[in-house]
């Protein structure tokens, strides 16, 4: 055996560990304090990234502080920050400081937080949050729940969870309900879990872009006539589009009517239940079976970190759970009485667990509920704000107010003319990126392309805003100028 060098060993020297920490967090800070001044999009055209990151596989290593530098010039000019005051595009990630050093500890001590008896305080941790989290949305105090990836793999548990409960291993004719506007998770999870696509009935939102429940009475109707099995509506607390949410109440009563599962994705929307004074907006939503909370999303968290709540704890147990001769001895110890629900890895489909839900527990910890409700509150000020501001200009028509701090809208040319303002806000996001101030994004209503602005980072200001609102306008009348006065395309 040769003799170990650190290097050897997979380790630096206590001072070169030191030097490098101290450095990642200066660039941290710097990046953090400075945020603003940058500009909110910088993506490069795609040939580049393979030009500059193409290289072979190193068998040699390298001084730590070249690698350092080459992510600082090559990786990080050529990535977007969803937590730039003025990127409003999709649903932002407005990350906190703390989260991310409760990210650095969590990987830095590589806690596992899988069995209870092998990560102790970690598993109370989350067991912790997650009531918090139950609490703060008013579900039962049977609720249980976990931290996963995202809404994505929250949404795809809770349908496991509702197929597994009410439906079993048969889940032939089954159907689950949701409207046209939930987000492509909740159908992708549906496939994933071996669901055909006819057995998901999409039904058309109303004129809020919310689920009409009378509609969705009638195809439950007309699908039990017809022989099928209805079983669940996937509502939403807050859709990415516009921010609409669906009536909870009316879903759940019409669920307990037609024994139906209740899953609602509240993957952006949940945050809302913080505020006292908004509560009525997402009045029953504490009455899902499953919930899916995203808190990289509106809780200010780093990616990855999102909660699945499920009203009874021992429905996690009852899809998840699985056992294995190699982990009896750890689960020896682990008695039933303190809480078989802390073995999180028979709780979700993920054995070796990330200890996701320590950032939330520090950022709450040391901001304190208060200071989050008001960033959250911010929020929503501010697209009202945006709302005021695109309205005042006399350029934009609204296509849906402010809600839940999104706020979408059109274009309208001077001489008024839809197929102008549909080109006109297609292009807009681009120029918006070329521009490079300020990132918005565009998405499809009624057919229509639409601008949304999503501002629920609370370190955007009001001169933010009213700066990107006067170069969207800005932009918009240079594209009316050049696409009205071409030559209609034949
Ligand atoms: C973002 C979002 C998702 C997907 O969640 P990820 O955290 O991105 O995986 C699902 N549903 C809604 C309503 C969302 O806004």
């Amino acid at each position: 055996m040769r003799n170990k060098s650190p290097r050897d060993q997979i380790k630096l020297s206590a001072d070169e560990m030191r030097e490098m920490g101290y450095r990642i967090i200066d660039m941290l800070v710097d990046y953090t304090g400075a945020q603003a001044q940058f500009p909110a999009t910088r993506a490069l055209d795609p040939v580049t990234f393979d030009e500059i990151l193409e290289e072979p596989l190193p068998e040699k290593g390298s001084p730590w502080e070249d690698v350092l530098e080459q992510f600082e010039r090559q990786v990080l000019t050529t990535i977007d920050h969803l937590d730039h005051p003025r990127f409003f595009a999709y649903i932002p990630s407005p990350s906190n400081f703390v989260g991310a050093m409760a990210d650095t500890l969590a990987s830095g001590y590589n806690i596992f937080n899988s069995l209870y008896p092998l990560g102790t305080g970690a598993a109370i941790v989350e067991r912790l949050v997650i009531s918090w989290m139950r609490s703060l949305c008013g579900m039962p105090e049977e609720s249980g729940g976990l931290f996963v990836s995202g809404g994505s793999v929250a949404n795809l548990m809770g349908l496991a969870v509702a197929r597994q409960i009410l439906l079993g291993n048969d889940i032939g004719d089954a159907v689950v309900y949701c409207s046209d506007q939930t987000h492509f998770v909740v159908s992708r999870g549906l496939r994933i879990l071996g669901f055909a696509p006819e057995q998901l009935r999409e039904i058309r939102a109303d004129a809020d872009f919310r689920l009409p429940v009378a509609d969705l009475e009638r195809a439950i109707e007309q699908d039990r006539a017809a022989g099928k099995r209805p079983f669940c509506v996937a509502a939403t607390a807050g859709t990415t589009n516009t921010g609409a949410v669906d009536p909870l109440n009316d879903l759940a009563d019409l669920c307990e009517r037609e024994g139906l599962w209740l899953h609602v994705d509240g993957a952006y929307g949940a945050t809302a239940c913080l505020i006292e004074h908004r509560r009525q907006l997402l009045a029953g939503i504490e009455r899902a079976h499953t919930l899916t909370w995203d808190a990289h999303k509106w809780m200010f968290q780093p990616v990855e970190c999102s909660a699945l709540l499920v009203r009874d704890r021992h429905w996690l147990n009852a899809t998840f759970k699985e056992s294995a001769h190699f982990l009896t001895d750890a689960e020896a110890h682990s008695k039933e009485e303190v809480g078989e629900e802390m073995n999180f890895m028979y709780q979700g489909i993920q054995l070796t667990r990330y200890f996701r839900a320590l950032k939330l527990w520090m950022s709450l910890k040391v901001f304190g509920l208060g200071a989050i409700r008001q960033a959250v509150e911010r929020g929503i000020e501010l697209a009202e704000l945006a709302e005021s501001l695109l309205r005042e200009s006399g350029r934009w028509e609204i296509v849906t107010p402010a809600q839940l701090a999104i706020v979408t809208f059109r274009y309208k040319p001077a001489v008024g003319d839809d197929a102008l303002a549909d080109q006109v806000t297609d292009e807009l996001s681009g120029a918006l990126a070329a521009n490079s101030f300020a990132f918005a994004s565009t998405t499809k209503l009624l057919g229509k392309t639409v601008m949304r602005l999503c501002t629920n980072n609370p370190r955007t200001t009001a001169s933010d805003l009213r700066q990107t609102v006067q170069i969207m306008g800005r932009l918009a009348a240079d594209l009316e100028s050049r696409l009205g006065s071409a030559p209609p395309v034949v």
